[in-house]
């Protein structure tokens, strides 16, 4: 016999009830309760986002609802920002080359974060400048970009703030209206707990606003009919409605754990994968990490694409590896969406006995211990 365990960012675990809803008999998307799943879910998702503002679903992965946020705001001669700090930043400058869309890179190391006042700075050159892309959490670094600095640069200016929260949503903090961020996409395999396939945007006035003047080219993405059908509790085409019943059990987790508390514990379980690496002596490869996932950087003599393979195949557990450049030099533990304390203790255990078992010398144990500590510490804190 052997357990699966799944510890990548996205797609993540899913609660059983969400799983179990998906057998349930196919409906109709126009029905009478088709609609009212619609309107509850998309209510729902309005404070997980921490907006009034509406939200629109989408059938597509993460990148559809970027695509979307891309094709509806922008213009062929509008320049935009783009942070590249990983492979996700870059993929907004991907898709604005194309749709033909001019980009100014800021270039971050792997690893790092921006600096707020290099935007500040490129923004003062750059007055024009139509937009700044970022994205929340890095996913292939596992860093945690500040977005609320960067709403207090943009929300003084013409320049809208669009944002990939596409992994860390319901991990890290992302409070659309209370921080001023203007655009915000996300997708259903992640934070919320449900198959990959759907899409999620949320749009401000200001935003609203830059779509009436875009002119690329959009038509299975434009937001502002999946906007209008969202008002009457339906989506333009044929919704993944399977997913749709998933996401509702899902959501109706989060929503009665209390979205702020969500966010807090996945920044326990972060705190607590943290001091489990730092404990068996290895460095964490974020200078700013996320709660999201924990980015591990590999001592030079692990090689981490076998050590990711032997872990999946021999032992049950998936961790991520690193991506591109990274590719064998880190894995990412995500400890995200269906995850609580213990999760954590098999991904830390798992690890220390996989290390050993490729004959790194690491202090079995040390990793279990310390997040162990950091868990009792946070509860009798509570208590
Ligand atoms: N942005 C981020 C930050 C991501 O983590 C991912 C997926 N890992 C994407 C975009 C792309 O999402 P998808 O694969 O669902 O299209």
């Amino acid at each position: 016999m052997k357990k699966h365990f799944l510890f990548t960012p996205g797609p993540t675990p899913i609660p059983p009830e969400a799983l179990l809803s998906m057998a349930s008999p196919i409906d109709y998307h126009r029905s009478a309760e088709a609609v009212k799943l619609i309107k509850d879910v998309l209510e729902k998702l309005k404070a997980v986002f921490q907006t009034q503002n509406d939200v629109m679903l989408l059938t597509s992965s993460g990148t559809g609802a970027m695509e979307g946020a891309v094709t509806n705001l922008l213009s062929r001669n509008d320049r935009v920002i783009v942070i590249r700090s990983g492979k996700f930043g870059e993929r907004w400058g991907e898709l604005c080359t194309a749709y033909g869309v001019e980009f100014d890179a800021i270039d971050v190391e792997w690893g790092n974060s921006v600096d707020p006042q290099m935007v500040a700075e490129r923004l003062g050159k750059r007055p024009e400048t139509k937009a700044v892309l970022s994205t929340l959490c890095e996913t292939s670094t596992g860093a945690l970009h500040d977005i609320e600095s960067l709403a207090q640069i943009t929300k003084e200016r013409p320049t809208l703030l669009v944002v990939d929260a596409v992994s860390a949503l319901c991990a890290d903090d992302l409070q659309m209206d209370n921080w001023g961020v203007d655009v915000v996409v996300s997708c259903s395999q992640k934070g919320l707990m449900t198959p990959p396939g759907l899409g999620f945007a949320t749009l401000n006035d200001r935003a609203w606003e830059a779509t009436k003047s875009a002119d690329l080219p959009r038509y299975y993405f434009d937001l502002r009919k999946a906007r209008e059908s969202g008002l009457e509790g339906s989506v333009p085409y044929t919704p993944a409605i399977t997913f749709i019943v998933a996401l509702q059990y899902a959501l109706n987790l989060i929503c009665s754990e209390g979205v702020r508390n969500v966010i807090a514990r996945h920044a326990r379980l972060a705190e607590a994968t943290r001091s489990a690496v730092k404990a068996l002596g290895l460095n964490l490869f974020a200078s700013n990490p996320a709660n999201t996932l924990t980015s591990i950087r590999l001592p030079e003599a692990v090689d981490g694409k076998a050590f990711v393979k032997m872990m999946r195949e021999k032992h049950g557990v998936t961790y991520a590896g690193g991506q591109s450049g990274l590719s064998g030099k880190i894995i990412r533990i995500a400890h995200l969406g269906w995850m609580g304390e213990y999760d954590v203790i098999v991904a830390i255990s798992a690890l220390e006995r996989g290390l050993a078992e490729i004959g790194y010398d690491v202090p079995i144990g040390a990793g279990v211990t310390a997040a162990q500590e950091v868990f009792h510490r946070q509860s009798t804190n509570e208590a």
